[in-house]
């Protein structure tokens, strides 16, 4: 049987972190399906068309993930591709308040659902996309910090 997992997240925009934790992901799960969230809510500096291609871009070349859009419940995006788990990664301890109430709640509305963590790569610990955003937009430079497909976006800025 196939394993999937759904990979949830704004990725405003997808950094080589998110990278790092789907790569660990495909250690555990057959396929991983990165759910980009429209969250407009969240006021993201792309909108979720950008986020989604710059996302989609990313992993053009690796059969083993697929890029969704979303914008209802996370366990409904999982009902749709038959996904086993939620996968999130987890730098700081600051990260795990956010992660923890998220994981409850989803269990809640569908308890057959696990949620799997996986840790950031040590040096990858403090990418965040607020700081790809902030740095980027202060003119420094964020290269060796984003997949490829990000860097012309930022750049038309
Ligand atoms: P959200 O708005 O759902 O938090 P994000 O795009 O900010 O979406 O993050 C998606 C997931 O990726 C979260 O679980 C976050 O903790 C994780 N993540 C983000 N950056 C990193 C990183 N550098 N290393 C490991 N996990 C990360």
């Amino acid at each position: 049987m196939m394993r999937t997992a759904i990979y949830p997240g704004t990725f405003d925009p997808v950094t080589l972190g998110h990278v790092d934790v789907v790569t660990r992901g495909l250690k555990i799960f057959d396929r991983i399906v990165v759910g980009v969230a429209d969250n407009p809510n969240k006021g993201p500096l792309f909108d979720a068309e950008t986020r989604f291609s710059m996302v989609r871009e990313t992993f053009i070349s690796e059969p083993k993930i697929e890029v969704a859009r979303f914008s209802g419940l996370l366990v409904d995006l999982a009902h749709q591709y038959h996904a086993a788990a939620i996968l999130r990664g987890l730098r700081a301890a600051s990260d795990f308040e956010y992660e923890f109430q998220m994981a409850t709640m989803n269990r809640r509305l569908d308890a057959q659902i696990e949620t799997v963590f996986v840790m950031a790569r040590e040096d990858y610990t403090f990418v965040s996309s607020r700081f790809i955003r902030e740095i980027s937009s202060m003119g420094g430079d964020v290269s060796a910090l984003v997949p490829a497909s990000v860097l012309p976006h930022l750049c038309g800025r």
